[in-house]
């Protein structure tokens, strides 16, 4: 049993906690919060509290939250940390993990430079093997490995142009924006194109990233140049044989992203996430050995199995595609809805 301590229980921390407690191979020994509010309360009922510093402990047992100690008595008790506490921080925290030698796993909004190597289960499992650094690309990042991955495995890719469309902040947020505007990413190409390359050895990638006054999803306008011809058929064949891409129809009535969150509330798995990346079969087309579609992605968890299968192949538990299926499995990915 690898013990997983979780710093940070915001978004991402407390849906890696979640997916963490249903493997049999690991187990969270505590999450450390930061302020007594009612998710402290909420996750005090499953989970051992820890705070950042020590004057917290009483802060917290003021309001009746039982802690069990700091972040070091955690980091004491786990094999390794899953870093989610706000973008920036965990390259601070770094220094504390190296410290003590535990193992750590990072999100996102770290850069790729502090860890050994950047992860995509399906695109570079194997360069986490072992290691003790390790960063979970972004939801964004992730959303494009996903599903390029299976074109680059049967077709090869010689460049990638992209289209990200994001929400402007998660639904559990109420001060960051746009509101009632577009707010176009003014750097070309965005953070998200050097990022793909930390993950999936594709040539040149051009990516756009474009705000939006939405909290559901992201949606991104994929092309990629593909270095053999292919068709539609063999593009939708080859995204069927990967569980975490979940094709949706318009003609079914999925217009929007609206009735893609819709699927993933009606098959209600934890908090009605969706952890798979939704692609428009209708957007899938093939012309001159230019592969499109346009996909949706759920920031808010799809990069939550992609932590259960870092931490394997940082501790050498799984191969990759024993690892895969058992975070499947056990967080209901791929389950059927219609
Ligand atoms: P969040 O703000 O929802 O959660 C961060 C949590 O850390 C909060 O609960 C905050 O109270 C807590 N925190 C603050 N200071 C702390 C401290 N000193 N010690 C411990 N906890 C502390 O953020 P998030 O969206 O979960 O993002 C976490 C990481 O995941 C970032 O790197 C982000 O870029 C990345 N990420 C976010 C998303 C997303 O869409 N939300 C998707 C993929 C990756």
């Amino acid at each position: 049993m690898i013990k997983v301590g979780i710093n940070g229980y915001g978004t991402i921390g407390k849906r890696v906690a979640y997916a963490i407690s249903v493997q049999k191979d690991m187990t969270v020994s505590g999450v450390v919060k930061s302020n007594p509010d009612f998710m402290s309360r909420i996750a005090s009922k499953n989970f051992n509290i820890f705070v950042p510093e020590k004057d917290k402990i009483k802060i917290f047992e003021d309001q009746g939250i039982k802690t069990s100690g700091t972040i070091e008595d955690l980091i004491e008790d786990s094999d390794i940390i899953v870093d989610a506490t706000p973008e920036g921080m965990g390259r601070k925290n770094k220094p504390m993990y190296e410290k003590s030698g535990v193992k750590a796993v990072f999100q996102g909004g770290e850069e790729h430079s502090i860890v050994q190597a950047s992860f995509n289960a399906y695109s570079n499992y194997s360069d986490s093997w072992g290691k003790d650094f390790v960063r979970v690309v972004s939801c964004n990042t992730t959303g494009l490995a996903r599903t390029l991955y299976p074109i680059f495995q049967d077709f090869g890719i010689e460049s990638v142009n992209a289209t990200l469309v994001r929400r402007g902040t998660d639904p559990n947020d109420h001060k960051k924006g746009p509101m009632n505007a577009i707010e176009p990413g003014l750097k070309i190409p965005s953070h998200h194109a050097p990022d793909l390359k930390t993950v999936l050895g594709v040539g040149e990638v051009n990516t756009v990233a474009v705000k939006v006054p939405t909290t559901l999803m992201h949606v991104h306008s994929v092309q990629a140049v593909m270095k053999k011809n292919s068709s539609k058929e063999e593009l939708l064949s080859a995204f069927s044989n990967y569980n975490r891409i979940l094709p949706v129809s318009g003609k079914d009535g999925v217009s929007s992203t609206a009735q893609v969150m819709e699927i993933a509330k009606e098959r209600s798995l934890n908090r009605s996430d969706l952890y798979e990346i939704a692609v428009w079969v209708e957007s899938v087309s093939v012309r001159d050995r230019v592969a499109s579609y346009i996909q949706a992605v759920h920031q808010e968890s799809d990069v939550i199995p992609e932590n259960v299968d870092a931490v394997r192949s940082m501790f050498q538990l799984s191969e990759r595609d024993k690892s895969i299926r058992t975070t499947d499995e056990t967080l209901g990915i791929g389950k059927k809805v219609y």
